[in-house]
């Protein structure tokens, strides 16, 4: 049986030009996949009966089966999927204040939005010390199907159509570390979601961003950097022994930004490790050479996987944003959303896991 999702309008009529020759039966297939969330071809009522018999023959809509649905007080919920293989992976259905700023689109506060956050791999082998995801070791890449998938299934399970979520890369894994398959479902996306209203998030892998900057169309970019000096990054993000900062920064200084857009940078505070008022002095020096903006993320605690790490006080947080403010750069704190639906990447699957030590931040 072959699995039409992760297929592009192309590859789905190649695959069913032997029962659909018509080029529109093609296209109304891709559609009642990607705009009407069909999961099965038995739901394609415009298509003759026979021809939706016989798709089910040889054809699957390979949506993720939904293992396990977390819903926080907030609107927030958390998918728990299992796919094909068994691989268990986390997306997360967020609905954003309409008083803060959108992941995805800062500059209009006001707007209401949803926003799903999607993962990339099932696992991770970044290793990021403040990650539950990165406690479970490494996992294979998903495929372009398994990426969109999680987007359809949550679609379908909420209601919301077309044009109605925003979408954000910054669940399970490093996306620029699977960049072929996230690129293709990025392109399967479009038909959803406008590169626009979409942010792929990433550790810094430099190759990775090279790849998404020559692209016609890019998402928003926001890099987690957490750290404004090598040697607490590199405590915090062993990536960035591979790629430090001052490559890192060089990288996006040639990453082709539309006019009025800024690339975001993710700063996970954690007190005694990164919360100083120097750090934020050093933080607002690096980025302000940069169309750039700060999200400040107050860690997500987790004493059972993440032992030792500690968010800091409100008021520590609070001071640090008005020092990387006053220093010129915009930030935004993202008070945590979905805390009672462990919507902490990683924390949903990480209730079954085996799980590597954490490492020494301090
Ligand atoms: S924060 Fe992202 S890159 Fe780092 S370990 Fe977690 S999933 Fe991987």
């Amino acid at each position: 049986m072959q699995d039409l999702l992760g297929l592009s309008p192309l590859d789905v009529a190649r695959a069913v030009r032997e029962i659909a020759a018509e080029p529109f039966r093609a296209a109304q297939i891709f559609k009642w996949i990607h705009e009407r969330r069909a999961a099965d071809f038995s739901e394609m009522t415009n298509l003759p009966k026979a021809m939706r018999e016989a798709l089910a023959k040889d054809f699957v809509i390979g949506l993720p089966k939904i293992a396990l649905r977390t819903p926080a007080p907030d609107g927030t919920e958390k998918f728990l999927f299992e796919l094909s293989d068994g691989a268990r992976i986390e997306a997360v259905y967020i609905v954003e204040s309409k008083k803060t700023p959108s992941w995805t689109d800062p500059e209009t506060p006001g707007a209401s939005r949803v926003t799903i956050c999607l993962s990339s791999q099932a696992g991770c082998a970044v290793d990021c010390a403040f990650c539950v995801t990165g406690r479970m070791g490494a996992g294979r890449n998903l495929t372009a199907g398994e990426i969109v998938g999680q987007y359809l299934a949550i679609a379908r399970a909420k209601s919301f159509g077309p044009h109605e979520a925003n979408v954000v890369f910054m669940g399970m894994g490093e996306p620029l570390l699977n960049v072929a398959n996230v690129v293709r479902a990025l392109d399967l996306l479009e038909e959803e979601v406008s590169p626009k209203r979409t942010t792929v998030s990433t550790a810094g892998i430099v190759p990775g961003i090279e790849t998404l900057a020559g692209r016609p169309r890019r998402p928003n970019l926001a890099v987690s950097l957490s750290a404004a000096d090598d040697e607490t990054r590199t405590k915090l993000m062993p990536i960035n022994r591979t790629y430090p900062i001052a490559p890192l920064i060089s990288a996006l200084k040639r990453w082709p930004l539309e006019r009025g857009r800024r690339i975001t940078f993710e700063y996970v505070l954690i007190a005694g490790v990164n919360d100083r008022t120097a750090d934020a002095v050093k933080l607002a020096a690096l980025l302000r050479p940069l169309p750039s903006k700060v999200n400040l993320i107050p860690l997500n605690e987790s004493k059972e996987w993440l032992p030792g790490l500690l968010r800091p006080a409100d008021a520590v947080v609070n001071a640090f944003a008005k020092v990387v403010a006053d220093g010129g750069v915009p930030v935004t704190v993202r008070w945590s959303k979905g805390l009672q639906a462990d919507a902490a990447c990683g924390q949903l699957k990480g209730r079954e896991e085996p799980r590597r030590p954490a490492p020494q931040a301090r």
